[in-house]
Order: structure tokens, then C-alpha cells, then sequence
């Protein structure tokens, strides 16, 4: 197992080899910023620095300009940065005559020059070859380029010791040459995405591509287990709304089954608690005898407009718990079990919202936005979409889920190691599951290895693990219930950490049932577990629960709004929905009494 990354330098360390040393921690690898001076003593320096064992270096393509400027050390440079065994990255590359010569001395001529492209009409090819570099990407096609910085390797026809891993236009973008049992890696872009810099949407993946994930395929290829990653990519189809009766409007449950069974996926029902009462039984006897196909989620709790936009946090509480008593009575009469996780109505959350699911002891929300409604503007930074679940809205997991409308998302999501998770209403069947069915297809296309489960299962699975050189591992968690799983043939000891603000007040932490000790550190929650060979242990996080406050009465005004609205809603999906003509004449009714209101 290679140490640490060597960032090398010719000077200080600019802004590009900063952003590399943190994308290096960001993804658990130690590093080291190494300023080399082109100068005999500094190369046998290094030398004698890197003499012990295999060695990653990742230099710039300016810094290797700099290093190559003397021709009397290129030579003995070379022999260091190619030792066997050893892994280059050479990247932040743009055209220039300089940067060619040097790449020209650095790979034997087997790379001549940079070149650029007219236009951004091109796409990215990734090679069918090199699964074990490229992953979940592997022989995908998806443009436009970004002409401003990606750019192409012009390779010497001659040289036959090189493989492209990502092309455009034929030319290659990311590039592996292997020598003497060492392997140099050339990404042909420019610059070197900032993973701090804050965003206001969630980042396309087809934007983020060119200037981050070579650089991330190649820290995982080279350090493998050593960088964080997650066990299992799991996935599930998210059905807004509807009640468990045979029919809401274009959904029919077995029709539903029936795609899952033949086309391998699951679905779980956003489920509105106020409809708890309401379970058609034969339904639910399809749910219990296919609780590997059909799961729940919590929908609000009431389901009107905005609910979980409030800030106070004791009608946050009662509405939560109302929430869990409507779900608990709902399992009691049906058998039909729930996850604790929660769909916000309309998307509409507030950073309190978030903190009070956690102190009721939810276990992540799962939304199309990741920004809060309150505090506004909420930034979050690239990073946050590298991860399983973004932690950043008072230290409560928050799970993405799509509509699906574009496959590379869902790639990348597989790719860093986050749930897919697909976002669909039942007015999306309107036209039957074929596009439903089209995108399932695809996703199973990216990887055999997704599975395709509850969303119960997908929560324990959440979180991160990383091995060091003596077999310990370590596991980052993001929510407050999982089960960890040693693979290994051998017991390992197990270092689990979870960032924990202490906003709320842990109660007990439990593993398999029993009560287990553990350490907060700067706002790092840890704990150790010797875990047997093949063998699973059970984590649970329990928080000190809120007083509920029995004095927030509702009103029988409101009773009777919520009951209309959910009526009216029901008959919108049963009866208007399926009638063009009528629901054409109600939008219009309904905009022209607006536009009186006015
Ligand atoms: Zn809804």
C-alpha cells in the first residue's frame, strides 16, 4: 500500500497543487507538498526521499516545465519519477511549446504536443477497456466538451506503450503510459476543479467531469482501499404521494411489481401519514409479500403546502411526531413496515426542520434540492456532492434524489458512492413504464453490481470505509442507524467516526443491542468495534428525544382544511389527471380566478 501522495512542485505551491493536496484528503490519502529544486542536491534528495518504497507523484504541467528547465537533470528527474513500480499524474495542462517539449522529454516522445479544440460539439468517450480506472463511467459517451479547458494529446503514431482511458474526437484526453513497471497518467485539462468552492445548484455532473474525475480515477486506482469508498452502490425508485389503494391515478401497484420483478428494480412509496387510515388491504398484503420490492418513506406529515418550511421548532416536533404515530398506527394495521426517512412535501425544508428529524431520531431526508428554504441563501460546496449524504444542514443526512433526466448524474452518483435514487409521480405513468423502464435499464447497464433495495437497506449501508496498512479499517457514518460489515476473511478492528455537532444530545450509542462506549473529539463521534470474519454488526445512535408538547391544539378549521385538500388531491390523480379536457378546463378556471385575485 503506497504511503501518501507526492504533490511535487518547482516552487511554492500554487492554487492548482493546493486543490490537489485537498481533493487527496478529501478522499482519505495523506500527502505531501514536495518543493523540488532542479538542482543536483534536490534530486538526490528525492532520490533519497522516495528510495524505501513505490511512489505516487502528481506534478503540474507547469511545475514540470520548471523541473525540466535544466537539461543536465532531466535524466536523473526521469529515473526517480519512473522507478518501478512507481504512479506520475501530470495534469493542469494547456497548448504551449514549452509544456510540449517537456512532455515530449518526459514520455519519450510518445506525446508530441497539446492541441485544442474549434468548438465544445464534441463528447467524451471513456474507453470500454479500463473498467478498473474508470468504473461506473466505463465505455459511457456524453458531451459537450469545454473547449476553454479540455484539450488533446497529439501521440507519436510510433509508440505503442500507451492506453486512452477518455477521448474526444479520437484524440485522447486522459491518457496511461506504462513504463519499466510504472505507470505515467496525463490528464489533458486545464486547472483543477476547487472542491471548496461554493455553489448555488447541484453541480451537473457533465460540467464537473473533465476537471475532477480523472484526477479522483486516478488517486482511487492508485490507492484503491486506502481511499474512502462504500461497499455497495444501492438504489430505489421514489413514488410521490399516493395512497395504498389498486389504483392512484396512472399507478397500479401490480402493473408496478410486475416491471420490478422483470426489469430488476424497487419502490418505495413517499407516504403521506394522514393517509394512514386509508390502506386498501389487498394492497397491503402485496406490500407484505413483496417487502423486498415495495418499502415506505415518510411523505410530511400532513402534506400541505410547505409544511416542513417552519422554524419553530415545538410545531416542528408535533408534526413530526404526529408523523411517527400515524406510520406506527399505519404498520400496526397493515404489517407494512417504514423507514424513518423523510420526503419533504414539495421539497420545502428549513435548516430546523432538519435538526428536528434528527432529534427524533429519523434517520436521513431525502430531497430533489439540497437548499434549505430557511436560512437563505443556504451555499454548500462541491465537496458536499462528493459525498453519500450532505451533512452540512445541522449535521442530518441529506440523501439526493433525481428526476431522470440525465444518466450521467446517476453514473457519478454511482461513482462517488451515493444512493441512486429516482424521483417519479404517478402522472409519470401516464403514458404507461416504458420511460420509467427505458431509464431502470440503463442504470442496471452502468454496473451489475447495483442493488436495488429498500430504502431501509440503502440507509444502513450509508457510509464510508477505508483500510490502513495494518488492516485496520475506518468508517465515516452519516446517520444515526447502520450495519457494518467486515468482508475480510480475518477480525478486524473497526474505527468508526461520525461528525456529530452535538446540536442534539446523544442518548445511548448501541452496537448489536448493547450499550457501547464511546469518544467525542472536536465534534467527531468515535468508537471501536472488533468486528469477526464475515460477520455484521448492528450501530445504533439514539438522541434524547423532544418533550412533545400535548398543548398545540389543532384547530377543527384546520382539520377540515387538510381533510379537503387530501380529498381534492385524491380526486385530482383518480378523475382530473386522467382527463385532459377536464383538467385543461380547471388550470384555466383556476388561472383566471387567480388572475381576478390579483
Ligand atoms: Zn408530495
Amino acid at each position: 500500500m503506497l504511503p501518501k501522495a507526492i504533490i511535487l512542485t518547482a516552487d511554492e505551491p500554487n492554487d492548482t497543487d493546493l486543490r490537489f493536496a485537498k481533493l487527496s484528503r478529501f478522499l482519505g490519502v495523506d500527502f505531501q507538498l514536495y518543493n523540488l529544486k532542479p538542482t543536483k542536491p534536490g534530486i538526490q534528495q528525492l532520490a533519497r526521499t522516495t528510495a524505501e518504497s513505490n511512489s505516487c507523484f502528481a506534478l503540474t504541467g507547469n511545475a514540470l516545465t520548471k523541473l525540466f528547465c535544466n537539461d543536465n537533470h532531466i535524466q536523473d528527474l526521469k529515473s526517480i519519477l519512473f522507478r518501478n513500480g512507481n504512479s506520475i499524474l501530470l495534469y493542469d495542462l494547456s497548448p504551449g511549446n514549452k509544456l510540449n517539449s517537456s512532455i515530449q522529454q518526459l514520455t519519450d516522445s510518445a506525446v508530441l504536443s497539446i492541441g485544442s479544440f474549434r468548438n465544445d460539439k464534441y463528447t467524451y468517450q471513456i474507453s470500454k477497456n479500463q473498467k478498473p480506472i474508470t468504473k461506473d463511467f466505463t465505455g459511457m459517451a456524453f458531451g459537450p466538451i469545454n473547449s476553454l479547458v479540455d484539450f488533446r494529446l497529439y501521440l507519436n503514431p510510433q509508440s505503442r506503450h500507451g492506453e486512452t482511458l477518455i477521448s474526444i474526437d479520437n484524440s485522447p484526453l486522459f491518457h496511461m503510459i506504462n513504463r519499466n513497471s510504472s505507470t505515467l497518467f496525463i490528464v489533458a485539462t486545464k486547472g483543477l476543479l476547487n472542491i471548496d468552492k461554493e455553489v448555488l445548484e447541484i453541480p451537473p455532473a457533465r460540467q464537473l467531469f473533465s476537471r475532477l474525475l480523472p484526477h479522483i480515477m486516478f488517486l482511487k486506482t492508485i490507492f484503491k482501499n486506502a481511499c474512502w469508498h462504500t461497499n455497495q452502490t444501492t438504489a430505489a425508485l421514489i413514488i410521490d404521494d399516493p395512497t395504498l389503494k389498486t389504483n392512484y391515478g396512472y399507478l397500479n401497484y401490480r402493473t408496478l411489481l410486475d416491471a420490478m420483478n422483470t426489469h430488476n428494480f424497487t419502490s418505495s412509496i413517499a407516504f403521506i401519514p394522514w393517509n394512514f387510515k386509508r390502506t386498501n388491504k389487498t394492497v397491503a398484503k402485496l406490500f407484505r409479500n413483496n417487502q423486498h420490492k415495495f418499502s415506505l418513506c415518510v411523505h410530511g406529515c400532513d402534506h400541505t403546502r410547505a409544511e416542513f418550511a417552519e422554524t419553530d421548532v415545538s410545531k416542528l416536533n408535533n408534526k413530526i411526531k404526529l408523523a411517527t404515530d400515524r406510520m406506527n398506527a399505519h404498520r400496526r394495521m397493515t404489517g407494512i413496515s417504514y423507514s424513518k426517512a423523510m420526503v419533504f412535501p414539495q421539497g420545502i425544508f428549513t435548516k430546523t426542520a432538519m435538526k428536528a428529524l434528527k432529534a427524533n431520531n429519523y434517520s436521513a431526508a431525502i430531497n430533489s434540492t439540497p437548499y434549505p428554504n430557511n436560512p437563505s441563501p443556504s451555499l454548500l460546496k462541491i465537496s458536499d456532492f462528493l459525498e453519500p449524504a450532505i451533512m452540512s444542514h445541522a449535521n442530518f443526512p441529506l440523501l439526493i434524489r433525481r428526476y431522470p433526466k440525465d444518466l450521467i448524474d446517476f453514473v457519478f452518483d454511482a461513482f462517488i458512492g451515493r444512493p441512486i435514487f429516482i424521483v417519479e409521480h404517478h402522472s409519470d405513468f401516464r403514458r404507461g413504464y416504458g420511460d420509467l423502464i427505458r431509464i431502470v435499464n440503463e442504470i442496471n447497464s452502468i454496473s451489475s453490481e447495483i442493488k436495488w433495495t429498500t430504502i431501509d437497506e440503502i440507509i444502513k449501508n450509508l457510509y464510508l470505509q477505508k483500510s490502513d496498512k495494518n488492516g485496520s479499517i475506518y468508517c465515516r457514518l452519516f446517520t444515526n442507524a447502520v450495519v457494518i460489515k467486515n468482508s475480510f476473511g480475518q477480525e478486524r478492528i473497526y474505527e468508526i467516526f461520525k461528525s456529530e455537532n452535538r446540536n442534539v444530545e446523544i442518548e445511548q450509542i448501541y452496537v448489536n443491542k448493547q450499550i457501547w462506549p464511546y469518544y467525542m473529539n472536536n465534534d467527531i463521534l468515535h468508537l471501536t468495534i472488533k468486528i469477526p470474519p464475515q460477520s455484521s454488526v448492528n450501530i445504533q445512535i439514539l438522541y434524547k428525544e423532544p418533550k412533545f408538547n400535548s398543548n398545540v391544539r389543532t384547530s377543527l378549521y384546520e382539520l377540515i382544511r387538510v381533510a379537503t385538500r387530501r380529498y381534492l388531491s385524491d380526486i385530482r390523480a383518480n378523475y382530473i389527471c386522467k382527463s385532459r379536457r377536464l383538467l385543461s378546463l380547471i388550470e384555466r378556471t383556476s388561472r383566471f380566478i387567480s388572475s381576478k385575485l390579483q
